[in-house]
């Protein structure tokens, strides 16, 4: 079996997995039996108790992504160690995946800057997933899992919060106090961005379209929740004169909001841009605003780190529904319905 993957240790799914076969949506994707092997030198075999979807895996599903089928899902994973072939790790040991593909051994990595690998990826993406039995990985990608979170929840947090935790931190430079806008309430980057934002003592406003996922984002922390249509003007008078920092995921449908929702100085940081491609940008409002537009994705695993840390203080995700792998299917369709709200869990074994 080959992986994207070059350089390092190869990243491996065995055993039972969910596999992306064709193009289809959620019906393109199949559990499948792959042969077990013993790890490579440098890696680790987890036994993954839990995994968790990403839109990602829906785009993929979809063939929106240029993924070459056949390719395991799914970028978050938490497990028992099976066997290891490093000191750190021994088998026994309850463990969390850094979803992140990266070489390890360039200078970026070896500075700590993942992000800027040539070969930065996100796993079950530029790389076989964790939505299987038996997944094999670099050790340097496996972290202790909190032992204070369920497994659903230890699947759930990696990706989204290591997403949202490099926007409001390292790119958006986020203080105690600051508010904060985040647009498009439901997601998972959204959910995180909500709980990590009060985590670090922001005041938080959100966005949905949904009236079901405005009420969630107020029992989560935000303080206030706007309807997605024209809210800039609404969330610049409830915070006072703007925010400091806004959230965006969305993109086109929302950025020129976006723009008015933010305080003179404020920070707009984009992870994605789920409503399009391109979008217009009010170049008077963001020259006169002095605002910064920053981009982020993914993060470092020295930010894995201080996610791991925060969750030992008491941060904590939002787990939406549980699925077993074999219902893998009906979990893609619960996130391609748009009605979720936090993350979709796929338990795996155990
Ligand atoms: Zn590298």
């Amino acid at each position: 079996m080959t992986s994207l993957q070059a350089a390092g240790v190869e990243i491996r799914s065995e055993g039972r997995a969910a596999v992306f076969e064709e193009p289809t949506g959620p019906s393109g994707v199949r559990v499948r039996e792959r042969p077990r092997t013993a790890p490579g030198p440098g890696a680790v075999s987890i036994s993954i108790r839990a995994a968790s979807l990403n839109h990602l895996d829906l785009w993929m599903a979809h063939g929106a992504q240029r993924v070459t089928p056949p390719r395991v899902i799914c970028a978050d994973g938490a497990g028992v160690v099976e066997s290891s072939t490093v000191d750190a790790w021994k088998p026994g040991d309850e463990v969390v995946v850094y979803p992140v593909v990266c070489c390890w051994e360039c200078e970026w990595c070896r500075r700590g800057e993942n992000v800027r690998c040539a070969r930065f990826g996100v796993v079950g993406e530029h790389s076989d997933g964790t939505a299987c039995e038996l997944f094999h990985v670099d050790a340097r990608n496996v972290f202790p899992k909190p032992t204070v979170m369920s497994w659903p929840e230890a699947a759930a947090f990696p990706l989204t919060f290591l997403t949202a935790w490099r926007m409001l931190t390292t790119r958006a430079r986020l203080r105690e106090g600051d508010k904060v806008l985040v647009v498009g309430a439901g997601g998972g980057v959204a959910t995180a961005a909500i709980r990590i934002a009060r985590h670090l003592g922001a005041r938080v406003f959100a966005t949905s379209r949904s009236e079901v996922k405005r009420k969630r984002a107020l029992e989560i922390g935000a303080e206030a929740a706007f309807d997605s249509a024209d809210f800039g003007k609404a969330v610049r008078e409830a915070s006072g004169g703007g925010v400091d920092v806004v959230v965006e995921s969305v993109g086109p449908a929302t950025l020129s909001d976006s723009m008015r929702a933010v305080a003179p100085s404020g920070r707009i940081v984009i992870c994605g841009s789920t409503s399009g491609v391109k979008a217009e940008v009010a170049m008077a409002r963001l020259f006169w605003g002095q605002l910064d537009m920053l981009g982020s994705t993914m993060g470092n695993a020295g930010e894995f780190e201080d996610v791991l840390q925060a969750i030992g203080d008491g941060l904590r995700p939002v787990v939406d529904e549980v699925f077993p792998l074999d219902d893998v299917q009906a979990a893609l369709t619960r996130l391609d319905s748009a009605e979720q709200f936090g993350k979709v869990v796929l338990s795996v074994s155990g």
